[in-house]
């Protein structure tokens, strides 16, 4: 049998590609933002309802970027329930996360427990859209409005989903989207930030070119702030003008496994799917399921390790909490027993366009017969 992992990357038709790269060998322009590049900002910009579209050479130095816009030794209240991303972001940048608990039905960060950590050092808030739920983005719109605070999503999970009209990118003062391969869309590797402000844009520019500032697409010959060096190339924004051409089939064909996996797992003792989100358009970016032992009499570790046995790859994903990590140690910590239960009990199973019906069956039988 062959082996189903828990993500497998979307690939345009070959010669779309090939065809996508032709003009980089003509005009030797291969990096540093050329005409790729910005032509892909300019449809995501379209396609996400917002002004500006900073693009990077990938998500996580996209919100380093972010970060740095803040001074350090301030607090940014974050969710623990993440990829190391988020919390290294806030941490490269000299921030300090303050832990806020998630709600226990879509894993997103509490809004109601969020004003109670907020001090006079908090500067931001930064949730987590996690495996494509949206956060209480009204509620979190306001409580920031009040104390004055900026609101930074991590939407990494969150390309293509909407709430009625509104795209996700939409949602707070800057969204972070991941393009890594593994993602519901991707530039193979790659991401980008969000917005509505020209500023913040010459700001990233300058910021992913060695902090040099950039006019006229031109670096200028000194750093005048402390940049790094984040260029998407030209090969990773032409794969992004295909895979954009071809992201709606596939998150059809996602939804379709997605909703397979609810029809067998929906309803059974112990298995725990995550409910779907009144009037959001899903992306289907994951397959979240929590096993509860108490009810089960075995844990989510032994559905790993049985699926593996069959040649079939999970994924621990979010384990264990950022908040854990050994890098963590010296913050200072509140409890967050919901994102610590979800963290014990979650698994992503498989879920990827063109895993097929049978496919699902059978990930699904292994797990209905422990
Ligand atoms: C993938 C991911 C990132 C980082 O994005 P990269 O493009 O891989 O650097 C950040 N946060 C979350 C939640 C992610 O899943």
């Amino acid at each position: 049998m062959d082996r189903i992992n828990v993500v497998r990357s979307s690939m345009p038709p070959f010669e779309e590609y090939t065809e996508e790269i032709r003009s980089i060998w003509d005009s030797r322009w291969l990096t540093n933002a050329g005409p790729k590049h910005q032509k892909l900002a300019k449809e995501l910009a379209k396609r996400f309802g917002v002004s500006e579209v900073s693009l990077f050479s990938n998500g996580h130095q996209a919100l380093e970027a972010v970060f740095s816009i803040f001074q350090e030794g301030s607090e940014v209240i974050t969710t623990p329930f993440t990829f190391a991303s988020t919390t290294l972001a806030i941490v490269r940048a000299g921030l300090i996360p303050v832990f806020c608990d998630i709600e226990a039905g879509w894993y997103t960060i509490d809004a109601d427990k969020i004003e109670a950590l907020i001090t006079p050092k908090t500067v931001a808030i930064a949730p987590v859209h996690v495996y494509g739920n949206l956060c209480d983005w009204r509620r979190i719109g306001e409580i920031a409005k009040k104390h004055h605070l900026k609101v930074i999503y991590d939407a990494a999970h969150a390309f293509g989903v909407r709430d009625r009209g509104l795209d996700a990118a939409q949602m707070g003062d800057i969204s972070m989207l991941s393009f890594h391969a593994t993602k519901v869309f991707h530039t193979i590797e790659g991401g980008c930030l969000a917005h509505n402000d020209p500023e913040l844009s010459r700001l990233f520019a300058s910021w992913q070119r060695f902090g040099m500032r950039v006019e006229d697409g031109r670096a200028g010959e000194q750093s005048e702030i402390v940049g790094t060096n984040a260029k998407l190339t030209e090969f990773a924004a032409a794969m992004g003008l295909c895979n954009l051409r071809h992201v709606d089939e596939e998150i059809a064909l996602r939804r379709e496994a997605a909703l397979r996996y609810r029809q067998r797992l929906t309803g059974v003792a112990g298995v725990i799917l995550c409910p779907e989100q009144p009037d959001i358009t899903s992306n289907y970016a994951y397959m979240p399921v929590c096993f509860v032992p108490e009810t089960l009499g075995f844990t989510r570790d032994d559905v790993l390790a049985r699926l593996s046995e069959k040649g079939i790859f999970a994924r621990k994903y979010f384990y264990p909490l950022c908040s854990e990590f050994p890098i963590c140690a010296a913050f200072k910590k509140q409890d967050t027993p919901v994102a610590k239960q979800i963290s014990d009990q979650v698994l992503c199973l498989p879920l990827y366009a063109g895993l097929t019906t049978d496919e699902v069956d059978q990930i699904c039988d292994v797990i209905l017969s422990m």
